[in-house]
């Protein structure tokens, strides 16, 4: 059942679809152009994935954030794009209270650990991968994400997934399905019909507590297209 996962993300400048582990070096390349035309100031550019390692994870967030932003702004866009279920706390690790701002808290070089629920939780790391001397055009602006992953029916293998049960998640059984094999499974399912089906989206949170896909960004937040 473990499917390979290739990750890949578009650039938002010049629209290239790169590898996960290309995209990096990539952006900062723009950026030390593109930031020479904006004011003097602060902005990072973070790197967000699932815990614990952005080589595990297939999911992944670059942003250019302005220091004068603050920690809930993150917040706020982590929860848009990825988390919000249903209004759970978060915390970042350490406690950092979400008024800072985050030219007094972040630098180069820095992980922040992040929680969304504290039932079912979904662990994030935020990587500090630049700091740069001008402002950010926008609070936060998403320079790339990964493009829908490749997520394949356990049933036919043929068909993009569509749907999961939430049900055979938990056991680690076939449960990713396409359409034509998700009305199959509500045959032998009878949890499936009645809560237990979920979209697939293009987020960490996936499959957790009726997470049903984020608020913004919502054409790449689909399922893949073959
Ligand atoms: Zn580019
Ligand atoms: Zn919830
Ligand atoms: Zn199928
Ligand atoms: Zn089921």
């Amino acid at each position: 059942m473990n499917q390979e996962l290739i990750s890949e993300g578009k650039c938002v400048f010049c629209e290239e679809l790169l590898e996960k582990s290309k995209i990096n070096t990539h952006l900062k390349k723009h950026l030390k152009d593109f930031l020479k035309q904006e004011p003097l100031g602060t902005s990072f550019l973070l790197q967000i994935f699932t815990y614990p390692n952005y080589k595990k994870s297939p999911y992944f967030i670059y942003l250019l954030v302005d220091g004068e932003a603050k920690m809930k702004d993150i917040d706020g866009f982590l929860k848009d794009i990825w988390l919000d279920c249903c209004g759970h706390m978060s915390e970042f690790e350490g406690r950092i209270a979400k008024s800072r701002k985050l030219v007094d808290i972040l630098e180069k070089g820095m992980d922040v650990g992040y929680e969304y629920d504290f039932g079912s939780t979904t662990y994030l790391q935020i990587k500090v991968v630049e700091e740069f001397s001008y402002k950010s055009p926008q609070k936060i602006y998403l320079l790339s994400r990964n493009e829908p992953l490749k997520l394949m029916c356990h049933t036919c293998k043929e068909q993009p997934a569509s749907v999961m049960c939430s049900v055979e998640q938990w056991e680690d059984q076939e449960h990713m399905f396409c359409d034509e094999c998700a009305t199959k499974h509500e045959e032998v399912c009878e949890d499936f019909a009645d809560y237990a089906a979920l979209p697939i989206v293009n987020s960490p949170r996936m499959g957790e507590c009726g997470y049903e896909g984020g608020y913004i960004d919502k054409e790449r937040d689909g399922i893949f297209v073959m």
